[in-house]
């Protein structure tokens, strides 16, 4: 994985560079899906619009990897990153799809991969955009009553909870969180900060205009600056008029590279759990 600072190609270990012929050996062995959600939007004025993008990917190889050490081989889809961006949709670069786009395009990834004989899809997702989570959910769901595919979305505790879920919705599988427990900060940390500024950095340095961040200040704003951000328009421009929901100042390589391995662990166990059946929701 450390080979990977420097160049990052979002194709390398996902099925675009296997052949047909691995493809439908690795169907007839059942083998489970990871499949990689981010969007292109912009991510403040250090990082690129791909952030989610490379996010979701980093994070698949990372599962990839730990679960190949627990005997579970699973293959990684081509990252899907025609997203909606409501709360950013103000800023250059901030690509949104409608969501019947981004529900029908799902939808048809993933008929494509019960056809092939694929019956479980995990989705990594990178994007905490309300109008994108709503349709992310939706794409799932439908998908498990109409195509009859396995199709879960890998969670972590914190957004779940965060993001009103019921715990025992059948097609989430929530990890332990990686987030601090304990009474939720006054300043939140939300967008192109610290946690997104890290693994970037790690990851792809050329790529994080490290002159810009050095002149970025904390945010210091609040679940209300949250609320009203989450609904976008040019209010949301307004409580970050530089792009980003957070403080990028406290990033470094070092964290991008630990969270990720971190985070690589607990979505393989919570999987590997799944795939046993021993998974259980929080309680
Ligand atoms: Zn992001």
């Amino acid at each position: 994985m450390d080979k990977q600072q420097g160049r990052v190609n979002i194709f390398e270990e996902t099925m675009a560079h296997l052949t047909y012929v691995e493809i439908e050996k690795a169907a007839a062995e059942r083998a489970p899906i990871l499949f990689p959600v981010g969007v292109v939007e912009e991510h403040g004025p250090h990082l690129p619009l791909a952030v989610d993008v490379y996010g979701s990917y980093l994070q698949s190889r990372r599962i990839k990897s730990e679960l190949w050490k627990k005997g579970i081989n699973v293959l990684i889809a081509p990252p899907f990153y025609w997203g909606m961006n409501v709360a950013t949709a103000s800023f250059g670069g901030s690509f949104s799809c409608r969501e019947e786009t981004v529900i029908s395009v799902l939808g048809d990834a993933m008929a494509s991969l019960k056809r092939w004989g694929f019956d479980q899809v995990f989705f990594i997702n990178h994007h905490m955009d309300g109008g994108h989570v709503k349709a992310l959910t939706k794409a799932i769901q439908k998908a498990r009553k109409e195509i009859g595919i396995g199709a879960f979305w890998i969670i972590d505790q914190f957004f779940a909870k965060r993001l009103g879920f019921k715990y025992d919705e059948p097609h989430l599988l929530i990890h332990k969180s990686l987030m601090s427990s304990g009474a939720p900060p006054l300043y939140l940390s939300v967008h192109a900060e610290e946690h997104e500024t890290s693994f970037m950095w790690h990851y792809l340095p050329e790529l994080v205009n490290l002159e810009v961040w050095k002149t970025l200040k904390p945010t210091n704003l609040t679940m209300k600056d949250l609320l009203v951000w989450g609904k976008g328009g040019l209010e949301a421009r307004k409580i970050t008029p530089q792009g980003y929901f957070g403080d990028p100042t406290s990033a470094s390589p070092e964290k991008g590279r630990t969270e990720m391995e971190a985070y690589g662990k607990v979505a393989a166990d919570v999987i590997e759990d799944f795939v046993r059946g021993r998974y259980s929701p929080p309680g």
